[in-house]
């Protein structure tokens, strides 16, 4: 048996649950949860904000453990072996998307601790292509929020170009590892909070922002690229208003409310406006094989697993510094 955080219905708590654990099909591979980090996107999922989750559902896709037992068709892992499992959870793997190399956004697409159970639990499956070896250089609480935070982080700043000059509104845990990869190339971060969260901001000096302010704000020099963090419309336009000509802002999250209404001439100039959805198995292995170099390194607040209503009510009211992470073991 084991224990799970379980979502049954959206817009309530989760629930602490004792069920079976997973069986491992021939294509799976069955993991001990060591870690698992809480991302906005599980607060869209848990909110109802995300259309059609698979309920019940373990939410949770952040996801690092071991190796237990592998499906009789797995080559390539072994058991005890340290993995990782992120947000894309299955592709069909040959539509014109998946050939293109984009099966980020294959229509078969199936996604961790939303349409599959994720990983608020002490065991999991995953589907073994979507598996990562992650190496035992870091702890489990720590590799936890390069899952997704990492991912789609450095998703979002390749986006970006080579833009010098970037704004990051929403100062989170994707954020605080995408500043490390954007100083390590050489850009200045310019760092866009809630009005007023002088914590937030203070954090984000800290981890090597060149100026840090309120949302409203303009920064001290137009911007070469923006990526906004938070799921909040109001900011596309700021966003604009603070980018030079042929600028771009980049969307990273899953769900944001509308985007008010905004005058042309802040788009006029060849500024652009892109979303990022999901990741690929590339961005995945490219960004880990990067962050091992720099390296990377996450803060991280932990909670047992089940406090996991409390670490996402923490993290709804923005007062998680980095990344919260539940632990399965401690
Ligand atoms: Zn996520
Ligand atoms: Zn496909």
């Amino acid at each position: 048996m084991m224990q799970a955080m379980v979502l049954e219905s959206t817009g309530k708590p989760l629930l602490l649950r004792h069920m079976y654990i997973p069986a491992c099909g021939p294509e799976q591979v069955l993991i001990r949860v060591r870690a698992c980090a809480v991302c906005r996107t599980d607060l869209h999922v848990c909110d109802g904000e995300l259309p059609g989750p698979k309920l019940p559902l373990i939410p949770g896709h952040e996801i690092v453990g071991e190796v237990v037992e592998c499906g009789t068709l797995v080559t390539g892992f072994r058991e005890g072996e340290c993995v990782g499992v992120p947000w894309l959870g299955y592709t069909c793997g040959h539509c014109g998307f998946c050939d293109a190399g984009n099966e980020n956004l294959c229509d078969a697409a199936r996604f961790t601790g939303y349409q599959i159970d994720g990983g608020f639990a002490e065991y999991t499956v995953a589907h073994h292509r979507f598996v990562f070896l992650l190496g035992d250089d870091r702890s489990a609480v720590a590799a936890a929020p390069l899952l997704c935070a990492g991912f789609i982080g450095y998703r979002s700043l390749r986006m970006t170009g080579d833009a010098r000059r970037l704004g990051i509104y929403g100062f989170g845990s994707a954020a605080h590892i995408v500043i490390q990869v954007a100083r390590h190339e050489g850009r200045e971060v310019y760092a866009f909070t809630r009005p007023g969260d002088r914590t937030a901001q203070d954090f984000a000096e800290k981890m090597g922002a060149l100026w840090a302010g309120d949302a409203d704000m303009s920064p001290p020099e137009l911007l070469d690229a923006a990526i906004i963090y938070a799921p909040v419309g109001a900011l596309v336009p700021a966003a604009l208003r603070s980018l030079r000509k042929g600028g771009i802002v980049v969307c990273a999250g899953i769900h944001m409310s509308n985007i008010p209404e905004f005058p042309y001439h802040i788009l006029w100039g060849e500024r652009s406006i892109k979303s990022v959805a999901n990741l690929t198995r590339r961005d995945g292995e490219e960004f880990l094989a990067l962050a091992g170099r720099i390296p990377v390194r996450t803060e991280t607040e932990t909670f047992a697993l089940p406090r996991a209503n409390e670490a996402l009510a923490r993290l709804r009211s923005g007062e998680i510094q980095g990344a919260a992470v539940l632990v399965m073991d401690g």
